[in-house]
């Protein structure tokens, strides 16, 4: 623990007061790699640096010319601000800012990735530029409010695989916290039936809370064939997949019907996959980096209108004095941890406020 200054928000800004924030696997990442948290080409280690990118809080103080939050409003807060400036961030890609060739991070440039390139939400105060702010509602808790940061990629990868899945048999592949969100929104977005696969009969459970039609533990059952008999024999209309491996993104080609098309959420390293299927098929892969195009803002919509309880993934909560133990929890999955949310001091003060 050491002390910041507070930050001062500069025009288009807010000052958040930070009540919670939810840990995330690329939490874990930054602090044992660095990466994807580079900062001028180096590991972000001894500079000064802030991780945490999934929180949500109370509006302290405004920038110039900011009307749009008052002080007091409950907010979650977008990771990404895009430059404004290169032609991804202009379309709303802001996780793939081309500034200078690179990923993105360059703050002089005006882009920001709380947490990852700036400071983020393991600490009391953050700034957040107006666009990557959203209003909380109030009937939802501060730990559920985080999850719309883990949502939001759930649905980025719906909305690039095209968006409205009302009718379209969606099958979801590995159900860690963005999994188990892709099967929430993509019931939320009407898809019929939706289909989760994994090992862990408790994820599958948690799945089945959320809105799956089907689970299928692949622990001893071919999936490809498992899926066919629900789906039928000429595969689904979609995969999201988030196991993040050869084998599972292979079964997610060989699961997937003709024109179909199979969004992928993770995988480090480079692998042996049968294109061939997908050119032979006419069918489509979507990479995503995080989330984009305002992602979260539609999370959020879905949260707010309780069209799922993503609360479900969270599993434990600490006090920010105990974030080592937070993280060892997340990292370790100590008791079956989905979801540890971190609560920032004087965060129970505010509840009691709101609630009064
Ligand atoms: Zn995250
Ligand atoms: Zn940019």
């Amino acid at each position: 623990m050491v002390d910041k200054p507070v930050p001062v928000p500069a025009q288009a800004e807010v000052l958040i007061r930070i009540d919670a924030v939810a840990i995330c696997a690329t939490d874990l990442e930054i602090i044992h790699y660095g990466t994807p948290a580079l900062m001028e080409g180096g590991p972000p280690f001894n500079r000064n640096f802030t991780s945490g990118h999934e929180y949500m809080g109370t509006v302290v103080a405004l920038g110039e010319g900011v009307d749009e939050f008052a002080i007091g409003d409950r907010v979650t807060a977008e990771i990404h601000a895009g430059c404004g400036q290169c032609k991804r961030c202009w379309l709303g890609m802001y996780t793939c800012c081309l500034n200078h060739g690179q990923n993105y991070g360059d703050v002089k440039k005006n882009h920001r990735a709380n947490g990852v390139t700036t400071d983020g939400g393991f600490t009391e105060y953050a700034v957040n530029h107006i666009n990557t702010v959203i209003r909380v509602p109030d009937t939802m808790c501060d730990e559920e409010a985080t999850l719309a940061v883990t949502a939001d990629t759930s649905m980025y990868g719906l909305t690039e695989l095209g968006g409205l899945v009302a009718g379209e048999s969606v099958v979801v592949m590995g159900p860690g916290p963005i999994g188990l969100m892709a099967v929430a929104v993509a019931k939320s977005l009407g898809a019929s039936p939706v289909i989760l696969t994994d090992t862990r009969e408790s994820r599958l459970k948690i799945g089945t809370s959320l809105g799956a039609d089907h689970v299928i533990n692949v622990k001893n059952t071919n999936v490809v064939e498992a899926v066919k008999e629900i789906a039928g024999t000429i595969g689904v209309d979609y995969v999201v997949e988030c196991a993040g491996t050869e084998t599972a993104i292979n079964d997610a080609i060989h699961m997937t019907n003709r024109g179909g098309k199979i969004c992928l959420a993770f995988l480090h390293d480079p692998a042996t996959i049968d294109l061939s299927h997908v050119i032979k098929n006419n069918m489509y892969l979507y990479g995503i980096r995080g989330e984009g195009k305002s992602a979260t803002h539609r999370a959020m919509a879905f949260m707010a209108e309780k069209q799922f309880d993503a609360s479900l993934i969270h599993t434990h909560t600490f006090a920010l004095d105990n974030l080592p133990e937070a993280l060892r929890y997340a990292r370790e999955r100590v008791d079956d941890a989905i979801k540890v949310v971190v609560r920032a001091r004087g965060a129970e003060q505010q509840l009691k406020a709101v609630s009064s």
